[in-house]
């Protein structure tokens, strides 16, 4: 499939939308929704897509699950407990529909992508009215049109690797907002179920998304995150080869005051885009960069692309060219065979690196890819015990790394009270970093300047400068 054939056609996008007005007029559409919402990024920019669709049919949103007439599970199959967990969920929900038999219930997202699952939602869920993969996003007012009208269970995950553009969005934040850059992954990294879900690479048209970044600068946005799944691959099979170095060069150019991006894969990360980075005037000082192992061996055994050497490599040209960057990372531990050898490796690396937060996690198998084929599963207490000393480790860095802001000046994005004090509010700063500085609700959504004077259990705290907003 060429890259316009994976572009829904206006016509398409033009039939939904006379649906969603179709449900709108009937009367007895539901009234009110409720998204609940798991895994990524990605996830939650679909969740605010979902709720546009649905307002645009005329619901409102529902604070609490139990009292929506529609409740929607966008759910996530990056690990399986996020699975049990979403699949738990949607079982509790029968119980509350038998007091409220007009509730429609729908699971959408990666996890009916999966093979079989389907199936499973026809033949074991049938109090669920409907459920749709990823792709099949922008049929939902055609989806939910007949389900309401036919009184039957639809279940759609047919469309793959597809752009919908101009879907209807509503924001969880004003003051920030996703954006979409590509879609998909096609590096099949042994233990991932992404690629089989959301389906091969496919960069959104450059000039399309330059004109939403002019349209959210023009709304008053503060922050943008580009999303995709290996953002720095963007620009793969479109005409003119754009790179995303070209394209975040140009967005830093619109003048919204923070841009941030996830995620990144190390085998991607070019000497173009740092250089970018660097000379930006918007860019903030971070980066999110998975390592996953210190351990060549496992590396190759995950399909990484990259060794210890060459991700160390990135580290230090990330960190000559923007001195103090953040950095985070993503990590596995356990992988299928890994020795206690291997496991130092990445303790080392860990300790050589010094990130500024470590997402860890210990492998859990998914069904359909390599490495759920691979033997030499890890027994869950070594597991328990390995990641406890990765965790206590990093605690114990981060303690370390967070020092160097101490004294420093910092711009934080408030986003909300503090959870400790209702006379304070935390927001991440330039760096990715919470920041907690005295406040009220009114700083909620501003750019605010500090001094950090504290650390507390990693968490730094600040000092308003006086007139201090940015
Ligand atoms: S880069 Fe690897 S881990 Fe990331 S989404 Fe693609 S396959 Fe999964």
């Amino acid at each position: 499939m060429d890259r316009g054939e994976m572009t829904v056609p206006q016509e398409e996008m033009a039939r939904q939308a006379e649906f969603a007005a179709m449900v709108r007029a009937l009367p007895h559409r539901p009234g009110s929704y409720h998204v609940v919402t798991y895994g990524c990024q990605m996830n939650a920019h679909d969740s605010e897509k979902i709720a546009g669709m649905l307002e645009e049919m005329g619901m409102v949103a529902s604070e609490k699950r139990e009292d929506a007439d529609f409740v929607i599970f966008n759910t996530c199959c990056v690990r399986e407990n996020a699975e049990r967990r979403a699949l738990g969920n949607v079982t509790w929900l029968k119980e509350v529909r038998k007091q409220k038999p007009d509730m429609v219930i729908a699971v959408c997202g990666c996890m009916i992508q999966e093979p079989g699952m389907a199936e499973t939602i026809l033949k074991k869920y049938k109090f669920v009215d409907l459920a749709f993969g990823t792709a099949n996003l922008h049929k939902l007012p055609e989806m939910l049109y007949e389900t309401l009208n036919a009184g039957k269970q639809t279940v759609n995950v047919e469309d793959r690797d597809v752009i919908a553009e101009g879907l209807p969005v509503r924001r969880l934040r004003q003051d920030a907002a996703y954006l979409t850059v590509m879609y998909g992954c096609d590096n099949f990294c042994s233990y991932c179920i992404v690629p089989y879900v959301r389906g091969r690479e496919r960069s959104r048209d450059p000039e399309t998304i330059l004109r939403e970044a002019e349209e959210l600068a023009a709304s008053g946005v503060k922050e943008i995150m580009l999303l995709g799944q290996n953002v720095n691959s963007y620009g793969k099979g479109l005409p003119g080869n754009p790179t995303f170095a070209g394209l975040l060069e140009k967005l830093d150019g619109i003048g919204i005051p923070r841009i941030r991006f996830m995620t990144s894969h190390p085998k991607d990360l070019s000497d173009d885009l740092i250089d970018v980075m660097a000379k930006g005037k918007h860019i903030l000082p971070q980066f999110h960069l998975p390592v996953q192992s210190g351990n060549n061996e496992i590396l190759k055994k995950m399909n990484r692309h990259y060794t210890r050497e060459q991700y160390l490599d990135r580290v230090s040209r990330l960190r000559s060219a923007i001195p103090g960057i953040g950095l985070s990372t993503d990590i596995i531990i356990s992988f299928p065979g890994e020795t206690e050898a291997q496991f130092e490796d990445t303790m080392s690396l860990v300790r050589e690196v010094k990130f500024d937060s470590a997402f860890t996690f210990i492998y859990s198998p998914r069904t359909g890819t390599k490495a759920a084929e691979m033997e030499g599963i890890i027994p869950d207490e070594v597991s328990t015990e390995r990641i406890q000393r990765l965790i206590s480790l990093q605690e114990q860095l981060q303690q370390e790394t967070l020092k160097r802001f101490i004294g420093q000046e910092e711009e934080i994005l408030v986003e909300g009270l503090s959870r400790r004090s209702r006379l304070a509010v935390s927001g991440k700063g330039r760096h990715a970093v919470s920041v907690t500085v005295e406040g009220t609700e009114q700083d909620i959504g501003q750019i605010m300047k500090c001094r950090i004077t504290n650390l507390k259990n990693n968490t730094l705290a600040g000092e308003r400068i006086p007139g201090g907003k940015a």
